[in-house]
């Protein structure tokens, strides 16, 4: 009897309510009382409270279970609804995008077929047409939801890959810049291609792909009598936000007969833009297209998409199961996503979207982008004036990556100890989140605006938290010395 109390039905409807309930009161308590984004736990103090927990003892209480929630998770999690978090591309959400949540995982839909999910396929069509139609494809576009920008990313290569001039796999190469995101590579590696299938095209001090350099490596890629099967242009690179320069880009591949894919991951909150769409002019050219909405459209982690120019390339992803969607659904027009999609049981992640289009407006998500590209760009005037720092290139989107140079200390080695030092202690203390990467073989720090209620001073004081913690380290390496 207890058991089946926890089923979702019409008899637990109350249950129901109560309980989910009480799990989004313990949330907001928190927002309410969160003073800094970490608390600073060390893996060694939180692992034993994990393991501590008997799995095979339940408590059967909402309230305990939450109680021991807040023990093991909630008072120690990384919040990045807090202005001081400004490590990686995670956004704060939206409310409509929760409620959306709350319904869909409650329902239940699964997007693989009609048959389980009437309503919700029809709803995700709506929202890859509403992205297309803002990329500027065509009336034969199409696409799918994704867990997230390394699936979408896999499955435009996949296509890339099946439309490529020769299936000799190890004949294949992939163009991406050096600032590229990994999953390129991963994705290669997952398809079948050989070890070299990934040129890395270098970048200029914009850190944008060099179009000349990517000709020159597309001419030796044919000359070498390979087979240039996708270029991979990012709009929004992970580390810096730069936009490769896609009308050129477009114009290569077009030259060359090359798949182009636009890793716009990051870059997609400019779809929404009112004032910076201009920055991704040229996307409209590319055959495949990578979306995060959980990135730069305040969405819940996973909103993604992956979009293509010609619906009729997403064949190279589709197989019939007789029960779940044998091939005769096909003529009588049945929608089955699954015929478009890597996976098979699928959230319908697409609501979250819905929600929010139809409460706050596209307008609504373009404007706090442009807020926290905003804010960037006053961070670079900041880090710029700071003889303290040193920073690598202006923000195109939202992303400031630099490094403390202390005026006294020449040793680069020192001083990336220093950077690598103040980020571990920051983030030590809890007082703000910030991330880390090499630039040029040294070690950088990095901010990650996405989060419209951080302000100018944020920076400032952060940047200040950053400079004291440097600063005792090269004081305490002064006194190690001596
Ligand atoms: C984050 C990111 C990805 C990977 O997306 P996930 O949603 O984390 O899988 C791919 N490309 C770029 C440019 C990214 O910034």
């Amino acid at each position: 009897m207890r058991s089946r109390s926890h089923l979702l039905n019409d008899t637990t409807a109350d249950r129901y309510r109560r309980s989910v309930t009480e799990g989004i009161e313990r949330v907001a308590a928190k927002l309410a009382t969160t003073e800094r984004p970490f608390t600073g736990v060390t893996v060694d103090a939180l692992a034993p409270r994990i393991d501590r927990v008997d799995l095979d003892k339940p408590l059967h209480d909402t309230t305990a279970v939450l109680d021991e929630l807040e023990d093991v998770y909630l008072r120690d999690a990384i919040y990045f609804h807090h202005p001081r978090y400004l490590a990686h591309l995670n956004c704060p959400v939206v409310i409509p995008a929760l409620v959306g949540e709350a319904v869909l995982s409650a329902v239940n839909s699964s997007l693989d077929t009609w048959d389980q999910s009437a309503g919700a396929t029809l709803i995700e069509r709506r929202l890859i047409d509403w992205t297309n139609e803002r990329i500027g494809f065509g009336p034969s576009a199409d696409g799918v939801f994704t867990s997230g920008g390394s699936q979408s990313n896999l499955q435009a290569l996949l296509l890339a890959r099946e439309e490529a001039k020769s299936d000799a796999y190890a004949d294949l190469r992939i163009f991406a810049s050096e600032a590229g995101h990994f999953s390129v590579k991963k994705s290669a590696k997952l398809l079948g291609l050989g070890p070299d299938a990934v040129v890395t095209v270098p970048t200029g001090n914009d850190k944008r792909m060099r179009t000349v350099a990517l000709a020159h490596e597309l001419e030796r890629c044919e000359r070498d009598g390979l087979v240039p099967m996708a270029v991979v242009a990012t709009a929004g690179t992970t580390d810096f936000g730069s936009i490769d320069p896609l009308p050129e880009i477009a114009e290569l591949c077009e030259q060359f007969g090359t798949w182009l894919h636009v890793d716009a991951a990051y870059g997609c909150g400019l779809l929404a833009s009112l004032r910076n769409r201009h920055r991704i002019d040229g996307i409209e050219r590319a055959d495949s297209v990578t979306v995060d909405y959980h990135k730069s459209f305040f969405q819940p982690v996973s909103s993604s998409a992956v979009l293509v120019r010609d619906a009729a390339t997403l064949r190279h992803a589709t197989y019939h199961a007789e029960y779940l969607n044998p091939r005769r659904s096909v003529q009588e027009r049945i929608p089955n996503q699954v015929d478009k999609s890597l996976q098979t049981t699928r959230r319908f992640d697409a609501l979250k979207l819905w929600m929010t289009l139809r409460t706050m407006g596209a307008d609504g998500i373009g404007r706090l982008f442009d807020e926290v590209c905003d804010l960037a760009e006053r961070g670079w005037q900041l880090l710029a004036a700071d003889p303290r720092y040193d920073v690598v290139v202006a923000p195109s989107l939202s992303t400031l990556v630099f490094r403390y140079i202390p005026a006294a200390v020449t040793d680069p080695a020192e001083i990336d100890r220093a950077n690598l030092y103040a980020r571990k202690a920051l983030f030590a203390s809890g007082d703000a989140v910030v991330a880390g990467t090499k630039v040029g073989g040294r070690h950088f720090l990095k901010f990650t605006l996405l989060n419209p209620e951080t302000t100018t001073d944020d920076i400032a004081a952060v940047l200040d938290l950053i400079a004291g913690h440097a600063e005792q380290y090269l004081g305490e390496s002064l006194d190690r010395a001596s």
